[in-house]
């Protein structure tokens, strides 16, 4: 994809994003527009970056790891960054030293995990807790139920250095407008039950959203749409075993 092609892409998403927001009566600049550049070299990423782009979405911790590493040593050091992938526990602390929010948290066992090398980072991770809600996806926890047990254990406090943020989840990939509604509208109500039961935690944040749904996701709510494909173009699989899902 050529730079113009990108700065266009960003330039149209942006206007789209607004158009959603004033359609549906929300303020506009309520949506923030994560850049999901997985995939995508390290010079994509810096046209986005001429683009005032600063949060970038990534879902494989080794690519992110170096692409984002080398962007900081260029001296871009106001990136945000958040893992959008199912996240193996051997590779926590990477992912802890490199982002600033995990939005694919999808099992209690990251918790403590997570905790050990903020702490050792001196950080604070921003978590979000993904919800299954679409058939296609594997990735998410299945139960709004083990949502909030989780929600629990960190208001209890035992995690310091993990902040319960948001919630995220992928819609099923389908041309059925009502499926990815409920799916949306799924993740609204159990943000809002955890708003009344955990009132003392700082869960704010609907991250859902794509290329294909995103018109749809601010409807229902969403504060972060997630858009790789429309600002960067289709992505190359090619030499890779697996279709980017994985972390
Ligand atoms: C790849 C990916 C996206 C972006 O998808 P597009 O359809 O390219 O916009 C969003 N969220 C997650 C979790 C992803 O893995």
């Amino acid at each position: 994809m050529t730079e113009t092609n990108i700065a266009e892409n960003f330039k149209i998403v942006r206007q789209q994003i607004n158009e959603a927001e004033k359609k549906c009566g929300r303020k506009e600049g309520s949506v923030k527009l994560c850049a999901v550049s997985k995939f995508h070299p390290v010079e994509e990423i810096e046209e986005a970056l001429k683009c005032s782009q600063i949060l970038f979405g990534e879902n494989r911790v080794q690519e992110a790891y170096s692409k984002f590493s080398a962007l900081k040593e260029k001296g871009f050091n106001n990136l945000q960054l958040h893992l959008i992938g199912a996240l193996q526990s051997n590779k926590v602390k990477k992912a802890c030293e490199i982002s600033c929010a995990i939005e694919s948290v999808d099992r209690e066992s990251l918790l403590p995990e997570i905790e050990k090398h903020c702490s050792f980072f001196n950080k604070t991770m921003e978590v979000f807790f993904e919800l299954h809600t679409g058939e296609d996806s594997k990735s998410g926890f299945k139960s709004e139920d083990e949502i909030l047990f989780c929600a629990e254990k960190i208001a209890s406090g035992k995690f310091p250095h993990v902040n319960l943020t948001g919630l995220m989840t992928m819609a099923p990939f389908t041309e059925d407008e009502a499926l990815i509604r409920k799916s949306f509208s799924s993740l609204r109500n159990l943000k809002e039950k955890l708003n009344v039961s955990f009132p003392q935690l700082p869960v704010k944040e609907l991250s859902m959203g794509m290329s294909g749904d995103f018109k749809i996701a601010i409807e229902e709510g969403s504060t972060i749409v997630r858009i790789g494909t429309s600002l960067f173009g289709r992505r190359d699989y090619s030499g890779t075993e697996n279709q980017g899902v994985n972390a």
